[in-house]
């Protein structure tokens, strides 16, 4: 059987985070970049597009993981909490779900490489906490990777996310999507 149809099988063709009926593919828990059994999710467009794209997260789509984190399937394991501890920044019910979660220690381990723990939160020029959706301004001129770009010092930038990376934050400047180091912000 080709890795697909037994990721198929074990999942009885529903979304392994949410049990949804639409189309489904596999998504490869990071750090590994391979689609394997023991490594791979089976998630449709919602879960998925969520996961890669945290701007568009719906919190309340998230309620799902309140079954599928007892999954016996440690990808999915790992999956569920990574999701929930993102999600444990502004919601309390996951913050509950991560606090009762169980995983072996090896799961647990894997499940916590390229997350932050709480030491690791982005901080602002200030050492204020960034959140997601906070309003900041950048206090320095700061080019942009590859462009000719610089975003001025004075830039506001509203309503921002996280990234995986607490060293940068996410956010909008003239209508286009930039990593910005947290320590070159001011919190408003
Ligand atoms: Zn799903």
């Amino acid at each position: 059987m080709s890795t697909e149809a037994t990721l198929l099988t074990r999942c009885e063709s529903k979304c392994e985070l949410c049990a949804a009926e639409s189309p489904l593919s596999p998504f490869v828990v990071a750090p590994h970049t391979q689609v394997t059994v023991d490594h791979a999710v089976m998630l449709c467009d919602t879960c998925k597009g969520q996961i890669e794209d945290p701007d568009t997260v719906d919190a309340n789509h998230w309620r799902c993981l309140n079954d599928s984190m007892w999954s016996q399937v440690a990808p999915v394991q790992v999956l569920a909490w990574r999701q929930l501890k993102r999600l444990a920044t502004t919601e309390g019910w996951a913050q509950d779900l991560v606090e009762m979660m169980y995983m072996e220690e090896e799961t647990q381990k894997w499940a916590e490489i390229g997350m932050d723990d709480d030491a690791d939160k982005p901080l602002d020029v200030n050492g204020v906490e960034l959140k997601k959706g906070d309003d900041v301004t950048v206090i320095k001129d700061l080019p942009v990777k590859g462009s000719s770009m610089v975003i001025k010092q004075g830039t506001a930038v509203r309503g921002i996310a996280l990234t995986d990376d607490p060293k940068h934050i996410q956010g909008k400047v003239n209508g286009q999507t930039m990593y910005i180091i947290a320590e070159y912000c001011r919190k408003k």
